[in-house]
């Protein structure tokens, strides 16, 4: 992991910085800018692997010298890391800093090849507090900046989602930015660009990460490791929204959508029957669930309504489902019409919403197991 050739789709944004590097020229401080899962961090971090290596070979690098056997850990001490974190520490005035999540942050990064900021939060057992780049971050990376290199070379930080940077830290990053030391190479990624202060940003050159084209993740999805079939592959490809994390993502709900789609099939009879016993137990059911699981039935319920409604519309080619959700769909979907479509789909984002809040899952979903039979209605 954490070569260009690991990054899926994104090749003219490579290829740039490789012909950067190639001529040292590389900008002294980047922002790669984009929707989540489109390869920012990946290439971020192969970028760094490619400014560190001792060989680099066919525009990426070699995976074999000193260097590249650190990166392969993440130790290289060339190699720096910003990030949010969440304070743990008892004592005020002083904060946790990356330094102390260290740890866990290498094991995310070396199991997760793709990954989004909700994954991290529940790597850091969040549960429901903000994660966040404090103040003192800043005096921590001023003072690993004035170390020399280890090898001579470049020095690389990685900041990953500076918008969680505390306005105080932002400001006293601000002159690093400016005047950098030689040879230091900062790299910003952020999903949010728009929420970082205007004078961060001009002081970095943009790199901006287009959705990665519905025809690369398609390829990527029936090559090796996924080998799904060329259907399988189109419809998650079409569902992924140009990001490779949500194609991935979309893949693990795939592995429990029979179980979802039974849940789904129940959850509609009951509420279109006004079953409210066995809506209990449904909601007993689901409740039991774990939060993750929840929320993935949740993403599933929000497409198969939205492929029922496009159904409906008796639009089928421009549906994706299975062969199972078809058969179900061709009854289903004349209940889903303009009329309570935007109903179900608000309801459901609600129901999801308070899912991530942690609220009690049984309250969650026996409110929305009633509007749904008066939506449903309609
Ligand atoms: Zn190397």
């Amino acid at each position: 992991m954490m070569f260009f050739r690991d990054v899926v789709g994104q090749e003219e944004v490579i290829s740039k910085l490789v012909a950067d590097a190639d001529k040292g020229t590389v900008p002294h401080a980047l922002l790669f800018r984009g929707r989540e899962g489109t390869g920012k961090m990946q290439t971020a971090l192969a970028f760094a692997r490619y400014l560190l290596c001792n060989h680099p070979e066919n525009g990426d690098a070699c995976g074999r010298c000193p260097s590249c056997v650190k990166m392969n850990k993440l130790i290289h001490p060339d190699l720096h890391f910003v990030f949010p974190v969440i304070n743990r520490s008892k004592t005020s005035g002083k904060k946790t800093l990356c330094d102390d999540e260290m740890g866990r942050w290498r094991e995310f990064l070396l199991t997760h090849d793709y990954f989004g900021y909700d994954e991290w939060l529940e790597a850091l057992d969040a549960d429901n507090k903000q994660a966040m780049i404090y103040t003192e971050e800043s005096e921590a990376v001023i003072h690993k900046l004035q170390l020399t290199s280890s090898q001579g070379g470049y020095k690389v930080v990685i900041l990953w989602k500076p918008e969680k940077m505390h306005i105080t830290c932002a400001n006293k990053l601000l002159k690093l930015l400016e005047e950098p030391a030689p040879q230091t190479v900062f790299i910003l990624v952020s999903d949010n660009p728009e929420q970082i202060i205007d004078t961060i940003v001009s002081r970095t050159q943009s790199v901006v990460f287009l959705p990665v084209p519905y025809e690369e993740i398609s390829r990527k999805l029936q090559g090796k490791g996924y080998m799904l079939d060329a259907r399988q592959a189109i419809e998650l490809a079409h569902l992924s929204d140009g990001s490779w994390l949500k194609a991935l993502q979309t893949m693990r709900i795939d592995e429990n959508s029979q179980e979802f789609l039974n849940i789904f099939i129940q959850m509609m009879r009951l509420a279109y029957g006004r079953k409210l016993k066995e809506l209990f137990s449904l909601v007993k059911e689901i409740s039991e669930k774990g939060r993750e699981w929840q929320k993935n039935f949740l993403t599933y319920s929000q497409r198969l309504v939205r492929e029922n409604f496009i159904n409906n519309l008796n639009c089928p080619e421009l549906t994706y489902m299975t062969p199972e959700e078809r058969a179900f769909s061709s009854k289903f979907s004349p209940f889903v019409n303009e009329r309570n479509i935007e109903g179900i789909s608000f309801e459901l984002s609600e129901c999801q919403k308070h899912i991530e809040q942690n609220v009690n899952p049984k309250m969650v979903f026996m409110d929305f197991f009633l509007k749904l039979i008066m939506l449903l209605k309609q």
